[in-house]
């Protein structure tokens, strides 16, 4: 992370620009910020911290890795709750593992037809510097159907009764640091088990171009819980996270398939609700691959 001024001209006047860069071994990627770092707290799990970044808005970073931005996060919390919601329309109960920021929560609120929205983050800063600075994405906080839960998420899903939860979600950051056991089998055999008959899992599960070999290891996990065609990918368009190509996995223990999915429900509820994403075309759409991730998909 390089978050040092540097001079530049603007104009004909020495101005100082300041960027946050999430820096992998061979890409990176800039945002330039405002210079007033907004929160940035050591939390006993990671570093919270919070950028205003002049295109995107304020952006929760963690351990110097883009979270979500006020202005492109309802892409990925559109995507990780509608398309599961509206292919399981009996769904009653579900489960956030993850998610701090509040935004997936905000979302399967939306959904009246969900008796119990539980979500387990392990980490209260994380809850505390969205309040405070992302209250877009902390809004359902407040919201008293919602069940807040501050503990380790993998400790939760191994003291959860048997299939209990109709949808659970991992909403998780990358496998390093506290998140690195919610990409093990041991955990996704937990969430199998916790899930109904009818359940479906769903997680971000990264990106395929840019984190492919993990991306091959966790679709190979999936498919040796669940079954290999049980398994799915979809994909959407997220700027702020590398290379911009991001993908979640929908697994599901029963019959239920993502694109068997209520798509006049899926439009009018886009309407009414006022999605920034999420419709009936784009549920459809996600699903279709591209030949490179299809092969790495295929290759185990
Ligand atoms: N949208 C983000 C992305 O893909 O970059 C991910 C959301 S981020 C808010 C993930 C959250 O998972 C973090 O707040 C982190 O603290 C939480 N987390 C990590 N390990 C966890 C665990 N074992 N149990 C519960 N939450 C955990």
């Amino acid at each position: 992370r390089d978050v040092s001024p540097k001079p530049v001209e603007v104009a004909g006047t020495i101005t100082r620009d300041v960027w946050f860069t999430e820096r992998d071994e061979n890409i990176a990627l800039s945002l330039k910020h405002s210079g007033n770092q907004l929160y940035k707290k050591d939390s006993d799990y990671q570093r919270v911290e919070v950028y205003e970044t002049l295109a995107y808005g304020n952006m929760l970073t963690l351990d110097g890795m883009v979270m979500c931005t006020q202005k492109d996060e309802y892409v990925y919390h559109e995507m990780i709750t509608h398309v599961p919601m509206f292919s399981n329309r009996k769904a009653k109960r579900a489960l956030v593992i993850g998610g701090g920021d509040g935004g997936t929560v905000r979302e399967l609120l939306r959904h009246e037809q969900l008796e119990e929205v539980t979500l387990v983050e392990i980490d209260e800063l994380v809850i505390e510097a969205c309040k405070l600075h992302l209250p877009e994405t902390a809004v359902a906080f407040d919201n008293p159907r919602l069940n807040l839960l501050v503990e380790d998420g993998i400790k939760y899903i191994k003291e959860c009764a048997d299939a209990h939860y109709d949808l659970i979600i991992v909403d998780s950051a990358d496998p390093v640091g506290p998140g690195e056991g919610l990409f093990t089998a041991e955990f996704y055999k937990e969430v199998y088990r916790c899930l109904t008959n009818d359940g479906v899992m769903i997680t971000q599960s990264e990106s395929p171009r840019f984190n492919s070999a993990v991306f091959v290891e966790i679709y190979d996990t999936y498919k040796q819980i669940f079954g290999k065609e049980k398994v799915h990918c979809y994909l959407a368009a997220i700027p702020t996270y590398p290379t911009g190509t991001w993908s979640f996995s929908y697994s599901s223990k029963g019959n239920a398939h993502p694109l068997q999915f209520d798509a006049e429900a899926a439009a009018a509820f886009s309407q009414s609700q006022g999605l920034k994403y999420y419709n009936e075309g784009i549920h459809t759409a996600a699903f279709a691959l591209p030949n490179f991730v299809k092969e790495l998909l295929n290759s185990n």
